[in-house]
């Protein structure tokens, strides 16, 4: 009997436990077919630079499959029971999806299939561990990041799933009365000027490759500074699964440096976020602590200037201005920046975490649900083992420790070119002052700092 599967956010044919399952039954091979449905529930809020990626990670995983990828367009409660029932399949795989939307979306198609007699079959996740599995010993999940970490590395995971069996793929043209989509369909023109990582599985191998082949040893000490090429850079081939993070570990096993390890760490951060998110669901929308909710928050003529500004890169403070810029140039920012834009949006303009993170989920060609909003509840010191709010980034000497020559900025804030050295952190102070053609600073910061402290302080009590 055949079998479907659905593809998610799993895009690639290695290390993968689903297909796996669903082109072997026991010791039988069996036919499949392999669908990708363009949900708009997911596709309609999704930015231009994560529809191109996943436009070009379909595109790879077709030609891997030799031309055999179903993409079609549709509720996936309807067309995926409709397609299995035409193929005549018994069974449809899917990796889990552990987010509030696919969440709800997986029970319907379950409901939907069940009534026809097919059955939804989960088989891994996107993730090392899956979320809810890492518990503290009374079954409880935890709340605090080190505590998770040391366990998640305890409970331990599988190996990367293979099986050495080739995989037969049904003709997507011999099913009949369906529209197939080109992969080009789905994606959007990108932003002028923007210039996105190469998208699909071999893509994000040869990356990873490159990454083990140096940068890892030494990642430790370099992961911090954006002007270095310090980080790995899999962040979209994780969110879109061109990779499993299996895979990674895999490959970071026997090395015990401390730049593998402090990476194991940084993956974890990534599980950890999901296993809130699991926990918590509304997470996604809400701070983990009301109190930040409840807190003053500016509105008004003025705060949407200042929005502006700081989502074009022209709040006049070089270090958030290239990192904003980064992310209009490649719909990816380095952390460090993730870290001192969204300080400056909460605390130096006094915005809700929430509007950045439907800032950054648009334009990011990495943007994830879990990741994401508690990287932004992280900094605003609402989430799960969050920074304190209090902990305010100065952007001047962010600038000036971790892009110490200023080269980070000078390549993504020309007017500054002409500044050297790390006197582009604050060229209000240069001689000649603030360069043509770029602001002067929309807020002062060392006030703002005091107003954020002062409203912190006088913040509506539980
Ligand atoms: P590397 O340093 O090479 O890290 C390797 C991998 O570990 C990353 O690809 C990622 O999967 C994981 N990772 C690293 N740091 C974190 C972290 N702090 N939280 C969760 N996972 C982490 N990451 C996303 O994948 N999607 C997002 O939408 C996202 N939004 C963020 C928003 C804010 C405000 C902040 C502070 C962080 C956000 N991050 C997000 C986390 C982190 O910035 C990125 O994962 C990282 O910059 C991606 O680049 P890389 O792959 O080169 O990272």
């Amino acid at each position: 009997t055949p079998s479907l599967l659905w593809f998610r956010r799993d895009l690639r044919l290695s290390d993968h436990a689903a297909l796996l399952a669903a082109a072997h039954d026991g010791d039988a091979d069996r036919e499949m077919l392999g669908v990708f449905v363009a949900d708009d529930a997911l596709m309609k809020p999704s930015g231009a630079p994560r529809r191109h990626f996943l436009a070009g990670c379909l595109s790879a995983l077709d030609e891997s499959m030799g031309g055999r990828l179903l993409i079609v367009h549709g509720r996936p409660e309807t067309v995926i029971p409709r397609l299995a029932a035409q193929i005549g399949a018994d069974s449809v795989h899917i990796s889990a999806d552990f987010m509030p939307y696919g969440r709800r979306r997986d029970d319907a198609v379950a409901k939907a299939l069940q009534d026809k007699g097919i059955e939804l079959v989960t088989t891994g996740s996107p993730y090392a561990i899956a979320p809810g599995r890492v518990t503290k010993d009374d079954g409880s999940s935890f709340a605090v990041f080190t505590p998770f970490y040391r366990a998640w590395k305890q409970h331990g995971w599988r190996k990367p799933a293979v099986s050495g069996k080739g995989v037969s793929w049904i003709d997507p043209d011999s099913v009949t009365g369906i529209t197939r989509h080109d992969p080009d369909l789905l994606a959007r023109p990108l932003p002028k000027g923007m210039t996105l990582i190469e998208p699909g599985e071999k893509a994000g191998l040869a990356h990873w490759k490159d990454f083990l082949d140096g940068p890892v040893d030494d990642y430790q000490d370099h992961r911090d500074r954006p002007d270095l090429p310090g980080t790995s850079r899999m962040s979209a081939y994780l969110k879109w699964g061109c990779l499993h993070p299996r895979t990674l570990l895999a490959d970071l096993d026997g090395r015990s440096g401390e730049g593998a390890e402090t990476y194991r760490s940084e993956l974890a951060w990534r599980e950890f976020y999901a296993d809130v998110v699991h926990r918590v669901p509304e997470s996604t929308r809400t701070s983990l602590d009301p109190v930040i909710e409840a807190m003053e928050w500016d509105s008004g003529a003025e705060a949407d200037e200042h929005l502006q500004a700081w989502k074009d890169g022209r709040t006049g403070v070089p270090f958030v201005d290239a990192g904003m810029r980064q992310l209009l140039a490649e719909g990816w920012i380095h952390n460090r920046l993730r870290m001192v834009v969204a300080s400056y949006l909460i605390k130096d303009l006094h915005l809700p975490w929430q509007i950045g993170a439907r800032h950054f989920m648009e334009h990011l060609v990495d943007g994830d649900l879990s990741s994401n909003n508690h990287g932004w509840q992280w900094v605003a010191g609402s989430g799960s083992a969050s920074a304190a709010f209090y902990r305010v980034f100065n952007p001047m000497t962010q600038g000036e420790k971790f892009d110490p020559n200023g080269e980070y900025v000078r390549k993504y804030v020309p007017e500054l070119a002409g500044v050297s050295g790390k006197a582009v952190h604050q060229p209000w102070l240069l001689p000649d002052g603030v360069p043509d053609g770029y602001p002067e600073p929309i807020v002062d910061h060392k006030a703002e700092r005091e107003e954020a402290l002062r409203r912190f302080k006088e913040r509506p009590k539980r």
